[in-house]
């Protein structure tokens, strides 16, 4: 039975909750506590995967089999695909995810070493000094835009700008972008964006990957203007998105007008929503595994002769 319900619980952590979750807006409104409640979401639906690849082998034994004939070579086939499916679920998503990982980091050195040969030294001291651990590198280009690239462990991450975000933008606006850009370096958000494309590569169908990787990444931008917003303003952040919005090619400004717009509304969550999210996450992977697993260990582990 409970490889019936994991499987279950599998499909619609997999479809409807993160095709629901993708279209509702108060998400935006708590962008930490929704970043976890999507993560809370891919794990559960991984746990629930490999769980019902667990469990669905006994299942057949039960259903198959006398209990006095549940020993021997039945109990070891059943066991040994149980472990070889759930295995190969979790190899899948490993494998993934270091080969991404180092392709990131190898690609990511790389674009490093580019940004420091380009930029324009003398202009790197125009911003003033940045928080320790990031160094500001400002190359040419007539498109105001910002991004970062992360360092590794004992070495600082980029932030770079444009020479003409610094044309553009008043020097408020510039602020707000560097520290948007230190707060996804800060908070390493890479690494939350890195989890969820190599589960898009990994199952593309799993958690509707490609939904909740793009969710993920818009949320996470959101995160880091709520930094930019906290140090330097609401006009400041909304300004500088303003800047960089009316400057991108035709349709590919959306995400940054849809930011803008969230700041010009003044979108805050309040603590109640934020916590009913962190709460929701929590249960997402905790009932399942009081309610499911730990009842079915129970019943099954006697059977492979673990009392
Ligand atoms: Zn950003």
């Amino acid at each position: 039975m409970a490889s019936v319900w994991l499987t279950g619980l599998a499909l619609v952590l997999a479809g409807p909750v993160p095709a629901l979750l993708a279209r509702a807006r108060w998400p935006r409104a708590v962008p930490r506590a929704a970043i976890v409640l999507w993560q809370a979401v891919a794990v559960a639906a991984v746990l629930a995967a490999v769980g019902s690849a667990l469990a669905a082998p006994e299942a057949l034994l039960t259903l198959l089999t006398h209990p006095q004939e549940r020993t021997g070579v039945p109990l070891v086939i059943a066991v040994g695909v149980a472990a070889l499916l759930a295995s190969l679920i979790v190899a899948r998503l490993l494998g993934v995810l270091v080969l991404l990982a180092v392709r990131t980091r190898v690609r990511r050195a790389r674009h490093r070493d580019m940004v420091d040969l380009l930029a324009r030294a003398e202009q790197n001291d125009a911003v003033g000094s940045l928080r320790s651990g990031t160094v500001l590198r400002v190359l040419d280009g007539a498109v105001p835009f910002a991004y970062c690239v992360p360092g590794r462990v004992g070495r600082e991450g980029r932030v770079v700008v444009t020479g003409a975000t610094l044309d553009t933008l008043c020097p408020d606006e510039l602020s707000a972008v560097i520290a948007h850009e230190q707060a996804h370096l800060a908070a390493r958000h890479d690494l939350v964006r890195e989890g969820f494309t190599a589960l898009h590569k990994a199952f593309p169908v799993v958690a509707r990957s490609r939904e909740a990787r793009d969710a993920v990444a818009l949320l996470l931008e959101m995160l880091a203007d709520d930094a930019g917003r906290r140090r330097h303003g609401d006009d400041a952040m909304a300004g500088a998105l303003d800047a960089f919005a009316s400057s991108a090619a035709p349709g590919e400004g959306d995400d940054v007008v849809q930011r803008r717009d969230r700041i010009r509304a003044h979108v805050r969550g309040t603590p109640a929503l934020a916590v009913g999210t962190y709460l929701a996450a929590v249960a997402l992977v905790v009932v399942p595994t009081v309610t499911i697993v730990i009842p079915w260990l129970v019943d099954a582990l006697p059977v492979v002769g673990v009392r």
